[in-house]
């Protein structure tokens, strides 16, 4: 808020500003603004949550299709990172009962971070199958990884292993936090296995069914 602030106003007191200079001003203006949404959709969404008054709404849909749309909706972000990103199917994929778009939010924070967290010009596998009445996405990258002693806390709220790094691409340590939540209450889960300097795989997996309870 404090540089959307900023920026406002040295554009309100020069009128005779360069129009490149304030195209760059408003660009910054308009990417802050986007992320103080995003900020604050998170944790609302968290105290929501915690408040017990989720609105999740359990429904069938075709979790095949929510893995390929969420690939198509991230993909020109990967190449736009000269990533190579591929989308594969290991086994047909059968209807679960869930809340398509939570499930959905859950896969696009996976894959927005395997592309925020691997070096421009990297390899970014999407795969999904079904298996014992669960079905299942990884997100595997060959980015920089996660050191040992951060994997099981990147979970946790506002967790960022590199905090330079995370706040310069934009991140609050919200993303996996909220991702876990959304599959736990499916009766779910999701998991990580890194290698630091050599990538990471995050891959979710969700009953079927839905939740037990629900
Ligand atoms: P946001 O709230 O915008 O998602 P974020 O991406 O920093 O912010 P999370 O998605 O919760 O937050 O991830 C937490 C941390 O886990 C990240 O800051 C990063 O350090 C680490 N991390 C997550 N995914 C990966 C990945 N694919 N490779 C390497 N590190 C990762
Ligand atoms: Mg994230």
């Amino acid at each position: 808020i404090t540089s959307i602030r900023s920026y406002a106003e040295t554009l309100k007191d020069d009128p005779n500003m360069p129009a490149d200079t304030r195209g760059r001003f408003l660009d910054v203006i308009v990417n802050e603004s986007d992320r103080m949404t995003n900020i604050v959709q998170d944790l609302l969404t968290l105290s929501k949550f915690d408040a017990g008054s989720f609105d999740f709404t359990f429904e069938m849909f075709s979790f095949e299709k929510s893995v390929r749309d969420v690939y198509n909706a991230t993909l020109i972000e990967a190449r736009n990172h000269s990533h190579e990103f591929t989308l594969e199917f290991s086994t047909p994929v059968p209807e679960i009962r869930g809340d398509r778009a939570r499930v959905e939010q859950v896969l696009i924070n996976m894959v927005s971070n395997a592309i925020k967290y691997t070096k421009n010009g990297g390899v970014i596998r999407m795969t999904a199958g079904a298996k014992d009445g669960l079905v299942w996405c990884t997100v595997k990258d060959n980015g920089i990884g996660i050191p040992k002693e951060d994997v099981e806390k990147i979970f946790d709220r506002f967790y960022r292993v590199d905090k330079a790094r995370s706040r310069e691409s934009g991140g609050t340590g919200l993303g996996l936090s909220i991702a876990k939540e959304i599959a736990v209450r499916h009766g779910g889960n999701i998991t990580v296995q890194s290698s630091l300097g050599h990538g990471t795989a995050i891959t979710v997996t969700l009953p079927v069914g839905g939740p037990a309870d629900a």
